[in-house]
């Protein structure tokens, strides 16, 4: 008998909670969220909360994942922080979220070496793409998905890209843009069709198939639901409302209950 597809439920954090509120809060999650099967959860402290909190989670309650790290493994990389380094504490790495594409300046090129370093340091790596609001207006949602993805996914090979994790993500609907509008389901659906048919033409139709995909851009206990049920979204990530205990656990009740 197959297994049946995981549902992803990623809270990325950002750069909230010290690492004792962290901890306080993870509390909160353990005591509301029970281990399941299919839907597994994952969250993204910052990265001074990963190793305390690694040593707090039951592993098959949630595990953790990275928000960010320098994709050499060591060096003289004054101020950084090394997959390698972290890599004993994470089971996964958010990569090229449009926080650190724009805010940052990440280029395409970090950002593929970052899905490498990940691979190579046994983590999965959530890769996120969308386009902005200006490419949208202008026509160019395919081309940037398409870019972001040849692009990002460059240095992965045809054995490493079932461990990639994709997140689509249109920047526009992420809840720390000023002008931010929900997506709509539909917008959504597009935009996944267009991430399997290009993950098809750079490897094969089987990958495309298998491909996780997930969905982020303010998420919300009234509308997750509404977002998982578009065919072929596999999870979400969820920034603000990760943030707020009450909403976080309907999410991942909601997803519960539609993987069960
Ligand atoms: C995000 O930043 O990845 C995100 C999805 O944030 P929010 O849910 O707040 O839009």
């Amino acid at each position: 008998m197959t297994s049946p597809r995981k549902t992803y439920i990623i809270a990325n954090w950002k750069m909230n909670f010290t690492p004792g509120e962290a901890s306080l809060y993870l509390n909160r999650l353990s005591n509301r969220i029970s281990p399941s099967r299919n839907v597994q959860v994952v969250l993204a402290p910052s990265t001074v909360a990963l190793q305390p909190l690694s040593l707090q989670i039951n592993r098959r309650q949630f595990k953790l994942a990275a928000q960010n790290f320098y994709w050499r493994d060591y060096g003289a990389y004054t101020g950084e922080t090394s997959v390698a380094q972290i890599r004993g504490f994470v089971d996964y790495a958010i990569v090229g979220h449009s926080e650190r594409r724009y805010v940052f300046n990440e280029s395409e090129e970090d950002i593929a070496q970052k899905v490498a370093a990940a691979i190579r340091n046994n983590l999965t790596p959530i890769l996120c793409i969308g386009e902005t609001a200006l490419e949208r207006k202008d026509g160019e949602t395919k081309a940037a998905i398409y870019s972001q993805l040849t692009n990002g996914l460059h240095e992965v090979s045809k054995e490493d890209i079932s461990k990639v994790i994709i997140a689509y993500e249109p920047v526009w609907a992420i809840s720390s843009n000023k002008n931010a509008k929900p997506a709509k389901p539909s917008d959504i659906a597009e935009a996944e069709l267009i991430i399997r048919e290009h993950i098809a033409k750079l490897y094969n139709k089987q990958t495309a198939e298998d491909i996780y995909i997930l969905y982020g851009g303010s998420v919300n206990a009234d509308t997750a639901g509404g977002y998982l049920d578009i065919p072929g979204i596999d999870g979400l990530l969820i920034g603000g409302a990760s943030l707020i205990a009450d909403s976080f656990c309907a999410i991942v009740e909601t997803a519960k209950g539609k993987n069960k």
